[in-house]
């Protein structure tokens, strides 16, 4: 019953953002103070540090968004495999977590378009160390529905609440995502006598209902 989270934070910081992290921050700063429309990029000196962050941040989820857990993400034209600043930086106050590892997340095209600016400390980060998914949510392998777990006080169902409404966890496009991904699931736990490997398929903690 009870889900660990699939994403857990890799404990080396890329050696990138070790190095340069703390002067692109000033600079960012510096340029955002002089013009509040001035964009963040990941290209430095004429190189491009995305795919080597998204990289990094597919470790530690499997290549899954850390949000609503969807596999494959596509990352041809960096439309589905995003960086998300958690907190975001168009908000003043977090213009100094830019670069920060700890702010970065893999998130997929519908989750990152979903939450835009929003956030509040309600919202949950998936990678808490001891976060125990099934404490906020029931997985509903019926409907592919993800439902507030009443049963753990308010704070826990408020912050449920929140993270399925920033990231619209029940669009029903991802209900018909969590649909299909059980039913390819069961089709190939039926055909198959070897053990399945879950990070192989999407939406997780739904999967598991099903174990
Ligand atoms: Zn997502």
């Amino acid at each position: 019953m009870y889900k660990i989270s699939h994403i857990k934070r890799t404990e080396s910081e890329p050696q990138i953002l070790k190095d340069k992290g703390k002067g692109w921050t000033d600079n960012f700063i510096f340029k955002r103070k002089e013009n509040p429309q001035y964009k963040h990029s990941w290209v430095k000196d004429k190189v491009n540090y995305h795919d080597e962050l998204i990289l990094a941040l597919s470790l530690m989820t499997a290549e899954h968004c850390s949000y609503c857990d969807k596999y494959p993400l596509d990352g041809r034209a960096k439309s589905d495999n995003q960086i998300d600043h958690f907190q975001p930086i168009s908000n003043p106050s977090f213009y100094h977590l830019v670069y920060e590892w700890n702010n970065l997340y893999l998130s997929c095209a519908g989750c990152n378009k979903s939450k835009l600016a929003q956030y509040s400390d309600l919202i949950l980060r998936p990678d808490v160390e001891d976060y125990i998914a099934s404490e906020y949510f029931f997985f509903d392998t019926s409907t592919g529905e993800i439902l507030v777990n009443e049963t753990n006080g308010i704070e826990k169902s408020e912050r449920a609440k929140e993270t399925i409404k920033v990231f619209k966890l029940n669009h029903p496009s991802i209900i018909n995502f969590r649909l299909r991904a059980i039913r390819n699931y069961l089709r190939d736990k039926k055909n198959t006598e070897t053990t399945l490997n879950i990070n192989d398929y999407d939406y997780r903690n739904f999967l598991e209902e099903l174990l």
